[in-house]
């Protein structure tokens, strides 16, 4: 499932490739998308990322936002043939074709009324994290910090991949109540959020099955991972093994030694 640092790569790649471009036809290639209005003619003004939604606003007047959910992706196919299967939905401009894959088909496409850059209401940790609103949702919950940090309504766009990872960083146990961190452990989860975050655009997020960013390459993130998919392996800070377990029906990768 693409993840913050996936979909915020898209929207860059995207910026540079599409902004300024007049469209000249959209297809909708897959009836479960429901209708979308023909966009011929309308203008790229710009692109932007909102939660985990990749925004593309036309015109300034409009925007066409598009959620991957699960196993969507955006591709890029310039001059040459290149053959997408699970095309869902395609917007040509002159110099090539955006096409959303989507083997599962849950994605989502809609055509919205700008403005629509207003604040969602989860925080991103890009943009508007802060100590203060982090703590007050946490404040008596329950529930294990892993599952929190991967809740969409309190933190926009962490998955299960870069919860293992940020955890591991701040050397809390995944399965810590939320409600039992201090203020200290707070600032180290913030801390690591964002720098790992940061550094996984910069890399253009993870491969580690079936991501591929706007021109079909592989991320760099993988070569990088401290906890996730490394169980057994040693820990690289205390030498233990990194342990996997189920936590709310997901595989927490962690060191049982070094995270408390
Ligand atoms: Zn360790």
């Amino acid at each position: 499932m693409p993840e913050l640092p996936e979909v915020e790569t898209l929207c860059l790649q995207l910026r540079r490739t599409i902004a300024g471009e007049e469209i000249l036809e959209s297809r909708v290639m897959d009836s479960r998308l429901g209708v979308v209005p023909p966009l011929a003619g309308r203008k790229v003004s710009s692109v932007f990322r909102r939660g985990k939604s990749v925004a593309i606003e036309l015109d300034g007047a409009a925007t066409l936002a598009i959620h991957l959910r699960m196993t969507g992706g955006l591709r890029w196919r310039g001059a040459s043939p290149l053959l997408l299967p699970y095309s869902r939905f395609m917007v040509l401009f002159s110099a090539g074709e955006l096409v959303l894959v989507d083997p599962r088909r849950f994605a989502t496409v809609s055509v919205q009324a700008t403005p629509v850059r207003s604040a969602p209401v989860a925080m991103d940790p890009l943009r508007d994290f802060s100590l203060t609103r982090l703590r007050e949702a946490a404040e008596n919950k329950r529930l294990s910090v892993k599952s929190f940090l991967m809740d969409q309504r309190v933190i926009a766009g962490i998955g299960n991949i870069y919860a293992c990872e940020i955890l591991h960083a701040a050397a809390i146990n995944p399965r810590r109540e939320t409600g039992s961190l201090t203020t200290a452990e707070w600032r180290e989860v913030k801390k690591a959020a964002v720098s790992i975050i940061r550094k996984a655009v910069a890399c253009r997020g993870t491969t580690v099955s079936d991501w591929r960013d706007l021109f079909g390459n592989e991320g760099e993130y993988q070569n990088h991972l401290q906890a996730y998919a490394r169980a057994g392996e040693p820990c690289r800070r205390c030498r233990a093994d990194i342990l996997r377990a189920k936590l709310a029906g997901r595989g927490a990768y962690f060191c049982p030694s070094c995270q408390r």
